[in-house]
């Protein structure tokens, strides 16, 4: 079969590799049909992630079809149609059973990290009971791709650790696909507006039509007393900083309200200088996290339903045969105007 190598930083290729094999039979084997790139993955390209080998298929998203299961698998059966989470779990570990998935203790970020990922023919999922969904017939299986992680972390780690509810103010620092996700499951809690900060103008016109109530385009300088501006000069109620960089996090720091939370999504490479002195006598709650993936099901109810459209955040498609060019393209993401790109099989 075909994979996406990492082949140490800088470099990947489309290559052959043998096919996954069921190792423990709680392991189920599952076709991709359907998968794309996330920004971590070029995190990962850029050798920000030592923890990923050399040779190491990437991907942590998709939807398939069931190849094979191993002897203990029961919620499954070759055929099925079944979302990946980007998160393997096993289910019944301390954490599992808390609903702390992300720290499995025998599972967590595997995919495209630790084990072979999803941008391949076939894929090997641990813990296939815990760490599939089932996809009811006649769903938008594109949309569902946006469900294997960047809508449960905008939704986990963004919209209810940051404890968005009716009437505030919302402001998310970087509307890439993380930033999006954020802002359109932010809706189901009624904030009374939505402010939208980013470097990209094409990024600001497309969170509008998501729903972002203000955009403030960062390039042009004094973000801060902008957005501390359209509060009337008293902040946030929740800011969401969704970058993974130390400008945008001094950013949410420097526009929370008193009472405030902010809510780091990014994935940082770098420390942060934590104003302690400013925020304490503030009240500011500061959360961050890997997300558990635990909204899934629920998120599910809501594309089903059409509460929310997560297939708007696609602006490309391609074979997964060009996943090379697709890389090109998501690696361009400003000037290709790229949000998620998906690959079909
Ligand atoms: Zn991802
Ligand atoms: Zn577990």
């Amino acid at each position: 079969m075909k994979a996406l190598v990492y082949q140490g930083p800088g470099k990947r290729a489309w290559v052959e590799k043998p096919m996954p094999q069921i190792q423990k039979p709680t392991d189920v084997i599952v076709r991709i049909t359907r998968t794309t790139i996330c920004g971590t993955d070029l995190h990962i390209l850029k050798g920000d992630v030592p923890t990923v080998a050399k040779d190491r298929t990437l991907g942590h998203e998709g939807v398939g079809v069931v190849e094979t299961v191993g002897a203990a698998v029961r919620s499954f059966k070759p055929g099925d149609s079944v979302l990946i989470s980007c998160i393997t779990s096993c289910g019944s570990c301390a954490n599992c059973k808390r609903q702390l998935y992300s720290h499995c203790a025998d599972g967590g970020w595997q995919l495209g990290h630790l084990i072979d990922g999803t941008q391949a023919e076939y894929v090997r999922i641990p813990h296939g009971d815990n760490s599939l969904h089932p996809i009811p017939a006649g769903s938008d299986e594109e949309a569902l791709v946006m469900l294997s992680d960047i809508l449960p972390t905008g939704l986990e780690i963004g919209v209810l650790a940051g404890q968005v509810g009716p009437g505030d103010t919302v402001a998310i620092v970087g509307a890439g696909p993380i930033g999006m996700a954020a802002l359109l499951t932010a809706q189901f809690y009624s904030p009374a507006r939505i402010i939208m900060a980013d470097t990209d103008g094409n990024r600001l016109a497309v969170a509008r039509q998501f729903g972002a109530t203000d955009t403030v385009d960062v390039s042009e300088g004094n973000a801060v007393e902008r957005i501390r501006a359209l509060t009337d000069g008293v902040g946030v109620d929740v800011a969401i900083e969704a970058v993974g960089v130390p400008a945008t996090f001094d950013v949410c720091q420097q526009i929370v309200a008193a009472g405030g939370r902010i809510a780091n999504v990014g994935v940082h490479g770098a420390p942060v200088e934590l104003h302690l002195e400013n925020l304490w006598i503030q009240n500011i709650n500061i959360s961050m996290g890997l997300v558990n993936t635990n909204t899934t099901p629920m998120l599910m109810k809501t594309v089903q339903s059409g509460k929310i459209d997560p297939a708007r955040l696609i602006t490309h498609r391609f074979a997964l045969d060009d996943i090379m060019a697709a890389y090109d393209v998501f690696g361009n993401a400003a000037r290709e105007k790229a949000l998620k790109v998906i690959l079909s099989a």
